[in-house]
């Protein structure tokens, strides 16, 4: 390899040399396909797996059009003109001792195959790398690029070392076969020395972990001697992508510290205290003990940050009131930031209905002691807005409850003392730090959960965040009964909706929940997209995302491998036609509910369903977060299969609130042993949310879990799994701390500041961002 003379400027920089200026243009080309533009592209670029030298390849495992990479022995090869055609055509067939795969290839000359005829001698073994194609019920490879073993390497001792060392293996792609990859890769690794790879893990810190130094770790997971060695290199680079981000969390969560914020200290006898007096249940002691926490960082003079995950159900919201009441005697203001205007609207009711009397400041009558909700949404009228506008900008509202609309300019407040993001999973940070910003001084900040987070992907997504938990469930709760119904099963389909007349008729409610608004609100993406667009959040746009995310379904047929034809998914609007023409349901006021509704129509939609005038609601997935109506006794969720497994456990979480049991009915077509059935059986099992996030961790696969982000080629996460690095990702956080403690900005630490620049720069923001 040619040093060019401008890159001994700076360690590291290395690192950032084009391949096509290490390797050349024809080299890099294919590389550059895979996304590798740089050395240090190419040397992150590890093996996806190591091949025992020897060990065949069970071919039984070839998918037709999936590009693989095999290790097979020769059988045989011959060579034939074809008549018909013209030309010659060579078909070895290669074997792992019991199936056997064609590799075939055509010429217009005999002549031109003869090199593959003289090299694919029977009895040698070697590897094989194409895209698996089908030829009257064969396997084949067409025009494979293949390497074999023992043959070509440069002399006999070399070949009798690679024949004994593991042979890694590169993901494959035409134009770059895992051979190719790994000739590239040894010519830019093999000539650079630690001091062109800056360590980003702090020498400290790998003494105190046992891990070898970067280069070293480079040669082992590309050029292993033994399985030892990668497994070594793989552990050392594993701690080195959850050391770097969590380096990142705790410099984040730092700075935050750092800030000034005001203090909030508890004012006995005022609102709060008032509160408590008012309130008819007793706090459960997990409310109890997150209520001291919070009224304790309240107090301080750092700004709190805090995520609260509960159970659906758990009552965050009176967590949430009651801090948000510490603040407002203290007298700054809060605001409480909602994903959808449905649970805005619903939040503000709440809050007035637990106040009372407490909450009607400025109004006669009200008590001595008072301050006002106000309610900001996108689609007010212009009075009411600008009213409560008025409010926030005064003062006069010490909570301040809104959607997106709060974060608008024009949204002013006289003192925020208080940021709590309900639901957070459809917030941003930066729509978190766009409301913060209308403070003065960074506020306090509770982010509120209900999808309970296993606590590696807790540390990992939101580790800036320190978390509490709420893990009962007040008292007096029946609990839900979850069956899986079939959806092709007519008798049972029929008991479904007789169970749905007994429970009204026993003074409960229904909600039928669909995929779809509308019948031809179908597959294409930008619809569901649009249909959501208008910031609340609407079940079409919920599922978009949920299928987005591969939740299971959408990946199951996957396309092009013959999955099985789309189907029609129920609507919204065709089940409420047909339900309201069941004779199982005569009688019974059929309401629907979803996002294209105006806020006033789902308003009144809402209010008739809590009153009991229309019992039976048919709805999109808009009412999956925190939608609370106690009598809601029974829900049906049609094409349950398309939903993912947290967000059905979230849904049936809106039946049995009040104290009559609950039932939840998944309609499904799901054949046995299908990842659909699966997850329907996991969610009819259990009704511990964390036991079933832990479930949904494992039925999902890694990127998934933590975003798109995690999955393109520049990703930062290769080695690491969330799913199964729990230890690895703790260890890693509390040396992260302890080094950030120490020194909060990593100045003594440039290479761990130059990898986290570069290894999360723009993904940084979609995906440490996805608090
Ligand atoms: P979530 O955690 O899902 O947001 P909510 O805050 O909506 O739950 O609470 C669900 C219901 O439980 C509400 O009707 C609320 O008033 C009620 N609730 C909350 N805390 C208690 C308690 N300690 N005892 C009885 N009911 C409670
Ligand atoms: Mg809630």
């Amino acid at each position: 390899m040619s040093v060019p003379d401008d890159a001994v400027v700076r360690p590291g920089a290395r690192q950032d040399e084009p391949l096509a200026r290490v390797l050349g243009e024809r080299s890099a080309a294919p590389l550059a396909k895979l996304g590798l533009r740089t050395a240090g592209d190419l040397l992150r670029h590890y093996p996806r797996r190591y091949s025992e030298p020897g060990t065949l390849t069970d071919l039984a495992s070839l998918t037709v059009g999936e590009h693989v990479t095999v290790m097979a022995e020769v059988q045989q090869a011959t060579v034939r003109e074809m008549r018909s055609r013209g030309g010659a055509m060579l078909q070895a067939v290669v074997t792992d001792g019991s199936r056997t795969l064609h590799l075939t290839f055509f010429a217009k000359r005999r002549g031109a195959l003869r090199v593959h005829e003289q090299r694919l001698l029977p009895g040698r073994t070697g590897m094989f790398t194409g895209v698996v194609s089908d030829y009257r019920g064969q396997r084949q490879l067409t025009h494979p690029d293949y390497q074999l073993i023992g043959v070509d390497a440069d002399d006999e001792a070399a070949a009798l070392v690679e024949a004994s060392r593991p042979i890694p293996i590169y993901p494959a792609s035409a134009g770059a076969p895992t051979w190719r990859v790994q000739r590239c890769v040894r010519t830019v690794l093999d000539p650079l020395t630690d001091a062109d790879l800056p360590d980003p893990l702090p020498e400290p810190v790998r003494a105190r972990r046992g891990l070898v130094g970067l280069r070293e770790a480079l040669g082992l997971v590309h050029e292993p001697y033994d399985d030892g060695q990668w497994r070594r290199g793989q552990d050392r680079l594993r701690f080195e992508e959850a050391f770097v981000l969590q380096a990142e969390l705790a410099r984040r969560r730092a700075r935050t510290a750092q800030q000034e914020a005001v203090a909030r200290p508890r004012v006995p006898g005022a609102l709060l205290d008032q509160f408590d007096e008012r309130l008819p249940f007793a706090l459960t002691a997990g409310q109890r003990e997150v209520g001291e926490t919070l009224a304790r960082e309240l107090a301080g003079a750092h700004p709190m940050q805090r995520l609260l995950q509960g159970e659906v159900g758990s009552g965050k919201t009176v967590v949430a009131l009651r801090a948000m009441l510490q603040v407002v005697d203290a007298g700054g203001q809060a605001a409480l930031l909602a994903p959808t205007e449905v649970l805005a609207a619903q939040h503000v009711r709440t809050l007035r209905l637990l106040l009372g009397e407490l909450a009607e400041g400025g109004f006669l009558g009200g008590a001595d002691l008072s301050t006002r909700v106000a309610l900001l949404t996108g689609s007010q009228g212009a009075a009411a807005r600008r009213e409560n506008l008025l409010d926030a900008a005064s003062g006069r509202a010490g909570i301040v409850v809104g959607t997106h609309a709060l974060l608008t300019e024009t949204v002013q407040f006289a003192d925020l003392g208080l940021v709590v993001v309900d639901e957070q999973h459809r917030f941003g940070v930066e729509q978190r730090d766009l409301l913060r910003a209308k403070a003065a001084q960074t506020p306090h900040l509770l982010v509120m959960t209900a999808t309970p987070i296993p606590r590696t992907v807790a540390m990992t997504v939101f580790g800036d965040l320190e978390t509490s938990t709420l893990r009962e469930i007040p008292a007096g709760r029946s609990g839900v009964t979850t069956h899986v119904v079939p959806a092709d099963n007519a008798a049972w389909v029929e008991r479904t909706w007789q169970r749905v007349r007994e429970e009204v008729e026993r003074g409960g409610r229904a909600y039928v929940v669909c995929p779809r608004i509308e019948p031809d609100d179908e597959q294409a993406k930008g619809s569901r997209r649009g249909a959501g667009r208008h910031g609340d959040g609407d079940g079409a746009d919920l599922l978009a995302d949920d299928l987005g995310a591969l939740d299971g379904s959408a990946a199951d047929g996957g396309p092009g491998d013959g999955g099985p034809p789309a189907r029609v998914l129920r609507s919204v609007v065709d089940v409420a036609a047909e339900l309201r023409a069941r004779p199982a349901l005569a009688g019974l006021q059929v309401g629907e509910l979803h996002g294209r509704m105006s806020p006033d129509e789902k308003e009144r939609a809402l209010a008739d369903f809590a009153s009991g005038r229309v019992p039976v609601l048919v709805c999109t997935t808009v009412i999956e977060v925190g939608v609370d109506v106690p009598e809601a006794t029974v829900m049906v969720v049609l094409d349950a299969d398309r939903f993912g497994l947290s967000q059905l456990h979230q849904l049936r979480g809106r039946v049995g609130r009040g104290s009559a049991p609950g039932l939840c009915l998944l309609v499904a077509r799901a054949p046995e042993g299908t990842p659909a059935a699966t997850r329907l059986a996991t969610l009819a099992g259990t009704s511990d949310g964390f036991e079933l996030a832990a479930a949904d961790l494992g039925l999902r696969r890694e990127g998934d879990v933590l975003g798109a982000a995690q999955s393109g080629a520049t990703s930062s996460l290769r080695l690491l799994r969330v799913t199964r690095d729990a230890d690895v990702i703790a260890d890693a956080r509390a040396d992260a701390r302890e080094l950030v403690d120490a020194d909060p900005e990593l100045v003594g630490w440039p290479a761990l500041r130059d990898a986290i620049d570069r290894q999360l720069a723009g993904e940084r923001d979609e995906f440490l961002d996805r608090a």
